[in-house]
C-alpha cells in the first residue's frame, strides 16, 4: 500500500472531526477567541439550533489584514510562538486549527476591525478556499459567522439531532464559558429571538442566578481555600439541594470549563454521609493553578485535562469542600468511624460508657424539653384536627379483605446470612403473624415490633428477621408499580394550582420531548414562558408524602438529561424506581401495627416478582444457630 501525504484540506476535515462535533462546539471555539480578544460583550446569534446559522459578535481587540489573512490558515495562531509556552498556556486557545477546521466543513465568514484603525477588513473560507481579505466598513471588534455546518460532510449532518437539541447544548455550552467570566456581557439569541441575556456583573453568584435562576443560586455555600500552588473558589450547595445528575457540577480550571473524574470523586468524597449515594451536590468551583502543573493538551476540545501532582489536588480540594461543609455545620451524620471525636455542641467529649444504665436512663435537660413541646404540640394538634392519613400508602387498596388467611409468606434469603444454604429453607414467615391481618388495632401484633421508627424485628419459627421498612416498602411499590403501568398508566393528582420553576433550555425540550412517558407516570407540565415550566399534574402516590411537585420535577428532568438518547424503557424504570424510594416510608417513620401488617403482608408478593430497584437488602435474618454461636451456647 503506498503512503500518501494527505492534502491541507483533507488533514482539516479530519482535524474537524475531533474538535467539531455539533454546532455548540462552534459556538465554544468562537466565543473562546472572543474572551482571548479581550472582549467585554460577546453576542452570539443562533439558526436553527446552529445548523443554519452561529454568529459570534464581540467587542475585542479585532484584527488587522494580515492577521485576518492568517485566521482561516491551519496551525496559525497568535497564541503561542515558542514550544515553552505550551507549557504555560494563559489563552483558552493555542492550536491554531479552530477556524481553519470549522472553515473546512462549512461557509466561514469574518469581520474585523482594530480600534485604532479606520476600515474593517473580511475575509471568507469554505471547504478548501480561503479569499483574500477585503477592506468593508465594520465596528471596532470581530463577527464571525458559520453557516450551514457540515454542508460538505452529509454523513455528520445527519447524527446532528433536533433543533431544540442543537440549542439545548449551545445554551449549556454558553453556561460554561459565562460563569468563569461574570464580568463580560453575553447575549444569546435564537432564530432573532433573545434566550439569554447576562449583564456583566462582578458576583459569580449574581451569574449563577442570572443563568439558573434565584431555584440555584440562593442558599450557596461559599467555598475558599489558598495554597501558594493551588487556589480554589467556589459556590457549593447545601446537601438538601443536591440533584440527581452531574451535569450541575461546574468545574473549571483557570477559566477553562473541564471534567475530571478526580475532582467529581473529591465531591462525592466531601458530602458523603450527608446526602444519599446517587444524588449530586450543586457545585461551581474554580481552581486557578500555576499552568506549568497542567497539561491542557491531551484531550481536542481541552474538556479533560491532565495534572502534574493529582494527589494534591484532589486532597487540597477535599479539604476545601470539608472546610466548608463543617463551617455551616454539615457533618456527616453516619459517619459512625468518627463518632465522638467532636462533640456535638452541648455536650462533653466524654463519651459514655456503651449500655450503662445512667446513659439510658439520662435525658439531657434541653433534650426533656424538646421531648415536651412536642408532645404538647402533638396534643394540640390531635385535639383540633382529624386523624392523620396513614402515610404508608399503595397504588391499590389490599387486595385481601381483613381476617382472610394468607398463604405462608417467604421473605428472599439475604447474602448476609451465615448459615448453611443446605441447613435452612429460605425464610419461611409463620403463620403466627401472616395468617391474621388485623384491621383496627394500633398496637403491633406479639412478636413484631418496630425499634427505632427504622427497622420491624419479627421472628419465624428458626431466626430473628429485621427488616428494613423503608427499603421493603419501596420494593413492594416498585413491583406494583411496575404491574400498574403494563396495564396502562399511574394516577395523577391534578394540583389547583399549578406550580411553576424556572427551567434550562435543555429541560423544557427535555419535558416536551418526553411528554408521553411522563404522562404515564401521571405527571402533565406544560410550557409556561420562555424558561418556565408549570406542573398540572403529579403522581396521586406522592402526594401528601411531602413531597414537593417542584423539587420532584426537577429531579425528574435531571434524570432525563442525563441521557437524551435512553430508550423509553430504561428511563421509565428509573423513574419508577425513583417514584417508589419517594413513596415509600422513611426510615424514623413511625409505624401504626396495621401498617407493619399490610407491609408484611406484602412482602411475600414483592419478593416473588422480586425485581429490586436498587437492589439492596431489605432483610436480614438471624438464626437461631447464628445466636447460640455468638452467645457461646454451642
Ligand atoms: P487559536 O485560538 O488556537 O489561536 P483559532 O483558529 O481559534 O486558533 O484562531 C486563530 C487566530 O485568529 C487566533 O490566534 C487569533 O489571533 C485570531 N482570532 C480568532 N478569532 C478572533 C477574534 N474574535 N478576535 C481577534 N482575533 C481573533
Ligand atoms: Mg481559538
Amino acid at each position: 500500500m503506498a503512503i500518501n501525504v494527505l492534502p491541507v484540506h483533507l488533514v482539516n476535515k479530519i482535524a474537524a472531526g475531533e474538535v467539531i462535533e455539533r454546532p455548540s462546539s462552534i459556538v465554544k471555539e468562537l466565543v473562546e477567541n472572543a474572551l482571548d480578544a479581550g472582549a467585554t460583550r460577546i453576542d452570539v446569534a443562533v439558526e436553527e439550533g446552529g445548523r443554519k446559522l452561529v454568529a459570534v459578535t464581540d467587542n475585542g481587540g479585532g484584527m488587522d489584514a494580515a492577521d485576518a489573512a492568517l485566521a482561516f490558515a491551519p496551525h496559525a495562531t497568535s497564541k503561542i510562538t515558542v514550544e515553552d509556552d505550551l507549557y504555560r498556556i494563559g489563552t483558552l486557545g493555542f492550536r491554531g486549527e479552530a477556524l481553519a477546521s470549522i472553515a473546512s466543513v462549512s461557509h466561514a465568514h469574518i469581520r474585523t476591525r482594530r480600534a485604532a484603525e479606520e476600515s474593517g477588513w473580511e475575509i471568507e473560507a469554505s471547504a478548501d478556499q480561503v479569499g483574500d481579505p477585503k477592506p468593508c466598513p465594520a465596528g471596532p471588534g470581530t463577527t464571525v459567522s458559520i453557516r450551514d455546518l457540515f454542508f460538505n460532510t452529509p454523513a455528520r449532518r445527519k447524527f446532528l439531532r433536533t433543533i431544540n437539541t442543537e440549542f439545548a447544548h449551545i445554551s449549556e455550552q454558553l453556561a460554561r464559558l459565562a460563569l468563569p467570566h461574570p464580568q463580560v456581557a453575553f447575549r444569546l439569541t435564537h432564530n432573532a429571538r433573545e434566550v439569554t441575556l447576562l449583564p456583566a456583573v462582578d458576583s459569580t453568584r449574581q451569574r449563577i442566578v442570572d443563568l439558573f435562576g434565584e431555584d440555584v443560586g440562593a442558599d450557596l455555600l461559599a467555598v475558599s481555600r489558598r495554597d501558594p500552588k493551588l487556589a480554589i473558589q467556589g459556590l457549593v450547595g447545601s446537601p438538601a439541594a443536591a440533584r440527581g445528575a452531574a451535569k450541575w457540577q461546574f468545574v473549571f480550571l483557570n477559566g477553562r470549563y473541564i471534567r475530571d473524574r478526580l475532582l467529581s470523586h473529591a465531591l462525592r468524597e466531601a458530602y458523603r454521609g450527608l446526602c444519599q449515594g446517587d444524588r449530586y451536590p450543586v457545585a461551581f468551583l474554580f481552581l486557578e493553578l500555576d499552568p506549568g502543573e497542567v497539561d491542557v493538551n491531551v484531550h481536542p476540545t481541552k474538556v479533560e485535562v491532565r495534572f502534574r501532582d493529582t494527589q494534591m489536588v484532589h486532597g487540597e480540594l477535599l479539604a476545601a469542600l470539608k472546610e466548608t461543609l463543617n463551617r455551616s455545620h454539615l457533618h456527616p451524620s453516619a459517619d459512625l468511624s468518627r463518632a465522638g471525636e467532636s462533640p456535638a455542641p452541648g455536650q462533653t467529649g466524654q463519651r459514655e460508657p456503651l449500655g450503662s444504665l445512667e446513659s439510658l436512663e439520662k435525658t439531657p435537660a434541653s433534650e426533656a424539653a424538646r421531648q415536651d413541646s412536642i408532645r404538647a404540640a402533638v396534643a394540640d394538634f390531635l385535639k383540633s384536627t382529624p386523624p392523620l392519613q396513614p402515610r404508608l400508602s399503595f397504588p391499590e387498596p389490599l387486595s385481601r379483605s381483613a381476617g382472610t388467611p394468607l398463604p405462608t409468606a417467604t421473605l428472599p434469603r439475604d447474602p448476609f446470612v451465615s448459615s448453611s444454604p443446605s441447613s435452612s429453607p429460605p425464610l419461611a414467615v409463620s403463620r403466627e403473624y401472616v395468617s391474621e391481618v388485623r384491621d383496627i388495632s394500633d398496637s403491633p401484633r406479639q412478636g413484631v415490633l418496630q425499634v427505632h421508627n427504622s427497622y420491624i424485628v419479627t421472628q419465624t419459627d428458626d431466626a430473628v428477621v429485621i427488616i428494613d421498612q423503608h427499603a421493603l416498602h419501596e420494593r413492594i411499590l416498585y413491583n406494583e408499580l411496575k404491574g400498574r403501568l403494563a396495564e396502562g398508566k399511574l394516577a395523577g393528582q391534578r394540583l389547583l394550582i399549578p406550580e411553576t420553576l424556572t427551567v434550562t433550555a435543555a429541560e423544557a425540550d427535555a419535558a416536551a420531548s418526553r411528554a408521553e412517558l411522563l404522562g404515564r407516570l401521571g405527571i402533565e407540565v406544560e410550557p409556561f414562558g420562555p424558561r418556565t415550566l408549570a406542573i398540572q399534574q403529579f403522581p396521586s402516590l406522592l402526594t401528601g408524602r411531602g413531597v414537593s411537585p417542584v423539587e420532584f420535577l426537577r429531579e425528574v428532568l435531571d434524570r432525563l438529561a442525563e441521557d437524551e438518547a435512553a430508550d423509553p424503557e430504561r428511563l421509565l424504570e428509573g423513574l419508577l424506581s425513583m417514584l417508589a424510594c419517594k413513596a415509600a416510608v422513611k426510615a424514623g417513620d413511625p409505624l401504626t401495627g396495621q401498617e407493619i401488617d399490610s407491609l408484611l403482608a406484602r412482602a411475600a408478593e414483592a419478593d416473588k416478582a422480586s425485581s429490586c430497584p436498587h437492589g439492596r437488602p431489605t432483610t436480614l435474618r438471624l438464626t437461631l444457630k447464628d445466636l447460640e454461636k455468638q452467645f457461646h451456647r454451642t
